[in-house]
């Protein structure tokens, strides 16, 4: 055999498995779409909602979840968290990815495979984020909905002058995250997302689970309490895609024209909005 016909033969079954993946994939996915659709129980109403996430934080801190040790200050991890939300809300639950890293769409996916994981396209990413974005429906066992604004870039141009983000910052992150984020929520009970008390000064207190009065859903931060370095050691140890902009300077990405590059050892998100007195783009405020 020549080395021409091993390279054929090693495409082709290459091809193969590529297809048969591809033909497993739509037919878990058409399956969970078929449970979504079928799911007899109603959307809870937001007291409802509110006596769950109530509940949650009573059962994932201090000694009420299993394994606990009998200390107040004690929480439930990531696992314990997800596997809560996954019993609570089933395929009500999405989850929300900024396609800096996969940990939490990776996490979540282990408990509740072809869980919709949320991404906001906002028109403006890197192509390095977009690159991730696709990566991830290949690789994980997700389906990824890309969350849209109403106007594209163009219509906004158009509409409120060139290049809003160097003129209103809040008003361009309330058109492009934040009103389609809370459009998108509409469809589910809850949401979880990869919030950390570690990144920002804003986010040090950010707990497990609360209610999400503006979103009217339940919202999870399943890895509040990790540290950059367990984030990694996730990552490594599932062989995870990250986004490749973080090993070239971006500890934190957002939109292209509001993301900097930071120096070694300074603050994780001092480069989004850089110069600027805004530190969220009010998806988590
Ligand atoms: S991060 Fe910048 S470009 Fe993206 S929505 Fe907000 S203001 Fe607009």
């Amino acid at each position: 055999m020549t080395a021409e016909t091993t390279s054929d033969n090693r495409l082709a079954q290459l091809r193969a498995r590529a297809q048969a993946r591809q033909a497993a994939r739509t037919a878990a996915r058409e399956a969970y779409e078929a449970q979504r659709a079928g799911g007899s129980r109603r959307r809870r109403s937001l007291d409802e909602l509110r006596a769950i996430a109530a509940r949650g934080q009573a059962e994932l801190h201090g000694a009420g979840f299993p394994g606990a040790a009998p200390d107040a200050t004690a929480e439930a991890t990531a696992e314990q968290v997800v596997a809560w939300a996954v019993r609570e809300f089933g395929p009500g639950l999405a989850v929300a990815s900024s396609m800096q890293d996969t940990v939490l769409a990776h996490l979540v996916s282990q408990q509740l495979p072809w869980v919709d994981v949320l991404f906001g396209d906002t028109g403006y990413h890197f192509a390095e984020t977009l690159g991730t974005r696709g990566a991830v429906e290949l690789d994980l066992d997700v389906h990824v909905v890309d969350v849209k604004p109403r106007l594209s870039v163009e219509q906004q141009d158009a509409a409120h002058g060139k290049d809003l983000f160097a003129r209103d910052p809040e008003a361009c992150c309330a058109m492009r995250k934040v009103a389609p984020m809370h459009d998108a929520l509409q469809g589910y009970e809850a949401w979880a997302t990869g919030l950390r008390r570690g990144e920002s000064a804003s986010r040090a207190t950010a707990p497990l689970v609360t209610f999400d009065e503006k979103n009217g859903v339940v919202k999870i931060n399943p890895l509040a309490g990790w540290s950059d370095d367990q984030v990694a050691d996730y990552v490594r140890q599932h062989g995870l895609i990250v986004n490749p902009l973080l090993s070239e300077g971006y500890p934190s990405i957002g939109c292209e024209p509001c993301t900097r590059r930071v120096e070694a050892g300074a603050d994780s998100r001092s480069g989004r909005w850089a110069g600027l007195d805004k530190t969220e783009c009010g998806l988590h405020v």
